[in-house]
């Protein structure tokens, strides 16, 4: 007897925003999956297309509207989800005809309401998804993400008010889903929060039974059982608390991937103030120092705001003297911009937008030339890079330990034409320019 099964219902997504707003979009559509849709990559072929909006600027809630603006007009049968769910009567105003709006986190309605709009014809199989869930990044790397929410109230930011305080996750789930992660692939884990040096503060740093022992749920726990696992684990957003000295020991046994994101966002003690920074206190440099001394390869990323209400040429220029001393391996700059219901709107000393613009090309100015000089200094050295594009002809593309994937540098390959995607392999560099390595397999 032959079984005709009835198709599907197919889900179309459109996700932007933050690597944390990916893995929702991954949580969904794992859901969806299980629940037995299909997916689509394009807009004419999906019965209802889901946008998952980030809010965190003005700039990137009008990216957001456009998207929904796209999909309807692409479509026509759209559902909105993540950070801009908040102001769902903004959307409603702009575009009536969306058939629902749900706020981050809201798994469960945004899943309900895909089962509303197109429902699953009845008897659909179940199980069409892979152990790991679906992702939507290469099979090579995977984010991990370990709590939501935040406890502070950094003044520029409105985050705390769209995702609420911070929960963690069980250390005890988070490594199950690491390991399913590596079983399937993955070689690299991009360890996601909003405050990553938080995580566990809510759940007292209890301690949850793990392969015969326990695992305590604290950053440098979870830390070192990750490194159990093979895998890079790298590290984001993680605030320089007292106790982020105890994981750069695991970076310097190889257990932990030597590379730790940390968005200073300042130097100046008056504009940290103001901003109303965690961990804001004034022996970073020495403490900075004194990783590098117990882990020399230590790379440190971090991102700066100039032009903050209140940022005198003083401040600036203390920011310029504190990256000259800090050497950073890879820097971001934003210039000041308000978000909507963000405390720093009302502060005084709004920074004018040319100086703002100055002040931006001499911070890249200077932390282009510092990425250079330590780039130049690897020339000659040989790292591990793992290999994210691969043309089969001999060029192929990837990391070093010091690259996070979208945010820092690449290692471009000659003669690699054995190379494949998620291969790591050993490389002599070449040379080097502002950003990037060159160089070549060896061994
Ligand atoms: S630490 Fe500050 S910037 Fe980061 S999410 Fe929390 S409030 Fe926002």
């Amino acid at each position: 007897m032959t079984l005709t099964l009835p198709s599907a219902p197919k889900i179309g997504m459109v996700s932007l925003g933050c690597p944390k707003a990916l893995v929702d979009s991954e949580r969904i559509l794992t859901k969806l999956r299980s629940d037995g849709y299909s997916l689509s990559s394009d807009y004419e072929e999906a019965d209802v297309v889901l946008v998952n909006t980030c809010g965190f600027l003005d700039s990137a809630k009008e990216e957001s509207l456009a998207a929904i603006g796209e999909a309807i007009a692409e479509n026509g049968r759209v559902i909105v989800t993540g950070c801009m769910g908040n102001e769902a009567e903004v959307i409603r105003n702009r575009f009536p005809e969306v058939l629902a709006i749900t706020g981050p986190h809201q798994y469960e309605s945004v899943v309900g309401a895909v089962h509303v709009a197109a429902p699953m014809p009845p008897s659909a199989y179940l199980n069409l998804v892979p152990e790991s869930g679906l992702k939507l990044t290469p099979r090579h790397y995977s984010y991990l993400k370990i709590s939501e929410g935040c406890n502070h109230r950094c003044s520029f930011c409105i985050i705390p008010s769209i995702r609420g305080d911070l929960v963690s996750r069980r250390p005890d789930a988070i490594l199950r889903e690491a390991e399913k992660l590596v079983a399937a692939g993955t070689r690299e884990l991009l360890v996601i929060s909003q405050d990553t040096s938080a995580y566990g503060v809510d759940l007292r740093h209890a301690t949850w039974p793990w392969k015969g022992g326990e695992v305590r749920a604290h950053m440098t726990d979870l830390a070192r059982e990750l490194g159990t696992l093979g895998a890079w684990i790298r590290l984001h957003y993680v605030y320089p608390y007292p106790h982020v000295d105890q994981v750069i020991p695991l970076m310097a046994e190889g257990l932990v991937t030597p590379y730790l994101d940390i968005p200073f966002q300042h130097a100046a003690p008056s504009v940290l103030k103001a901003m109303k920074r965690p961990a804001n206190e004034a022996k970073v440099l020495e403490r900075i120092h004194r990783w590098r001394e117990i882990c020399p390869d230590i790379a440190i990323r971090s991102s700066f705001v100039v032009g903050f209400p209140g940022e005198t040429e003083a401040d600036f220029d203390y920011l310029l003297q504190w990256l000259e001393e800090a050497q950073l391996d890879r820097v971001g700059a934003f210039r000041f911009e308000p978000v909507t219901g963000a405390a720093a709107n009302s502060l005084p000393g709004v920074v004018p937008e040319e100086v703002k613009e100055e002040r931006y090309a001499r911070l890249m100015e200077t932390t282009a030339r510092i990425s250079a000089a330590k780039l130049q200094a690897k020339v000659g050295r040989q790292i591990d890079v793992i290999i994210d594009v691969a043309d089969g002809e001999g060029g192929a593309s990837g990391r070093s330990k010091a690259d996070a994937p979208e945010i820092d540098g690449e290692v471009h390959l000659r003669d690699a034409a054995d190379a494949k995607q998620g291969d790591i392999l050993r490389v002599l560099v070449e040379d080097a320019d502002e950003h990037d390595l060159f160089g070549v397999p060896v061994g």
